[in-house]
């Protein structure tokens, strides 16, 4: 993944030269395009502004770039982490583009119930200093290369189970609003700011220091069943909500042809008695190994797929062994990563009201194969009601179903993905629920906003809170006034 840090040195330090002088002079640089996680958004901006490790030091950095912006006499800003999403959530056509990574200090709390982190730290750096300490973050994704900034800012989830999204494990957050304050924001004060910004892309301020609640690591013992999709509901209910001591959860779905998305795969982990807050030793992750080589090895072939759900049933369990929690969260994306020039990686992911689980995969069953999709992997979370956040995806305890297309980078294949993404969609408004907005932005408007039925009000906070559009990106300018 190119971080943004890729195009520092001489070019960096000249830019964030220009914008400490009082009147920095608006000249265009020559900056290569930046891409995301998609690698179909080359987007050609005027030039990147880094962050600074403290707040107040990224606060004076920017207020005379903000108030350029304001005056008309700059194009707008967008914020970036490590540009994971997909669909230019981070990336802005002609405008500024603030690189959050350096941005990165990690305090723990005396008492070890929450810390204190910037916005451009990213998990691999928060779980390095946790561990050490013999804790873990409370909620976050599956991989560890995002942004603490970028996780809140589309409100991520995981597979801890019970749990809703990110947004409920934030305490307090300080945002640099459109007029260059600093802003502490909570559940009490500044609340409307504070549910805006869970979840808000960036578009209400740029996430400068956030505090989280963290929880001891503690060793799992994991455990595996296999069961019919059908069954998934009852069984994980079975499983997981049955079972308190059940802190972490997965479902995989079967994507081969032969009996496609029919079975499924419930992994648990249960702590080991006794390993709670123990400090304990945390490898570096190979990026290359027989895993990967299965897993890439199935894209584009049924029978590939098929032998790695025999794998994954008849061995996985067998070569499972305890491990720790931040162990488990802290693999790389990289590790299994579409590394070809040809096809990309593209996620999707929809959230379904836990009944209506096997309503939906019927649905896909025949959307996918009708529109070619090549599906290489769906994994199922437990996603708990959010009342947090404004623009919430899960307004009921919901199951989140991920899925990772193989798709060529050309232009044919974007419009039959958007086609297809379309009827997954409706298929999920359908029964009741929503999708992520972190992926490609192939929804229509009035698909958007039966998903996110508060979609218009937040936009029209938008306005009144940044009523000059000093921050933008290319999904406002998709949807934000459609
Ligand atoms: C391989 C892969 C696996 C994934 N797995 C999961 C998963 O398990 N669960 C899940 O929920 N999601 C998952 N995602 C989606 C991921 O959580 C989001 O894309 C997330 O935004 C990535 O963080 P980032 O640092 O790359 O953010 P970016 O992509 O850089 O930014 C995302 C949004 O946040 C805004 N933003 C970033 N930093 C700030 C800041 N400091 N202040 C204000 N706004 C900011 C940006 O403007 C943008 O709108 C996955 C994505 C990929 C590619």
């Amino acid at each position: 993944m190119l971080g943004a840090a890729a195009v520092g040195g001489w070019a960096t330090t000249a830019v964030q030269r220009r914008i400490a002088e009082p009147h920095p002079l608006p000249r265009p640089t020559a900056w290569p395009l930046l891409d995301d996680a998609s690698r179909l958004n080359p987007t050609p901006i005027k030039g990147v502004v880094f962050g600074a490790e403290s707040p107040e030091a990224t606060a004076t950095r920017f207020t005379p770039l903000l108030q350029r912006i304001a005056a008309g006499q700059e194009p707008a800003l967008a914020v970036s982490g490590t540009r994971h999403s997909m669909g230019g959530q981070s990336l802005l056509r002609d405008g500024w583009v603030l690189d959050s990574l350096p941005m990165n200090a990690v305090a723990v709390d005396a008492d070890g119930k929450t810390m204190r982190v910037g916005a451009g730290t990213t998990w691999q750096q928060v779980i390095a200093a946790l561990n050490a300490r013999g804790l873990a973050p409370a909620v976050m994704q599956s991989n560890n290369d995002f942004t603490v900034g970028g996780s809140i800012s589309v409100n991520c989830h995981g597979w801890q189970t019970n749990s809703p999204p990110i947004a409920t494990t934030v305490r307090r957050l300080r945002v640099l609003a459109a007029d260059g304050t600093i802003v502490s924001c909570d559940a009490s004060e500044n609340a409307e700011l504070f549910g805006l910004v869970l979840g808000g892309y960036g578009l209400f301020g740029v996430l400068l220091e956030a505090e989280l609640a963290v929880v001891p690591n503690v060793v799992y013992e994991p455990a595996f069943t296999a069961l019919p999709t059908r069954e998934y509901a009852a069984t994980f209910a079975d499983l997981v909500y049955a079972r308190a001591s059940v802190e972490m959860a997965y479902g995989r779905l079967r994507v081969d042809p032969d009996q496609f998305l029919e079975q499924a795969i419930i992994g648990t982990y249960v702590p080991q008695p006794d390993s709670k807050g123990r400090v304990l030793p945390l490898p570096e992750m190979a990026v290359d190994g027989v895993a990967r080589t299965i897993f890439r090895g199935s894209a584009g072939s049924g029978s590939g797929k098929a032998r790695r759900w025999w794998l994954e049933r008849e061995v996985g369990p067998w070569l499972a062994k305890p491990i720790s929690r931040n162990v488990l969260l802290n693999e790389p994306a990289a590790l299994f990563g579409n590394r070809t020039a040809e096809t990309t990686d593209i996620l999707h992911e929809y959230f379904v009201p836990q009944a209506r689980l096997w309503d939906f995969v019927a649905q896909v069953k025949t959307i996918v194969p009708r529109e070619e999709g090549d599906l290489l992997n769906v994994t199922v979370r437990d996603v708990r009601r959010d009342s947090r956040s404004t623009l919430a995806y899960a307004r009921d305890d919901m199951f989140g179903l991920v899925m990772l297309f193989v798709q060529e980078r050309t232009v044919v294949a974007e419009e039959r993905m958007q086609r297809m993404t379309r009827s997954l969609i409706d298929a999920v408004l359908d029964v009741g629920g929503t999708f992520y907005l972190p992926y490609r932005p192939h929804a229509t408007a009035a698909q958007l906003r039966r998903a996110y039925p508060a979609w218009d009000a937040a936009m029209a906070a938008k306005r009144r809170l940044d009523p000059a559009g000093v921050f933008q990106n290319e999904l406002y300018r998709r949807y934000g006034n459609a």
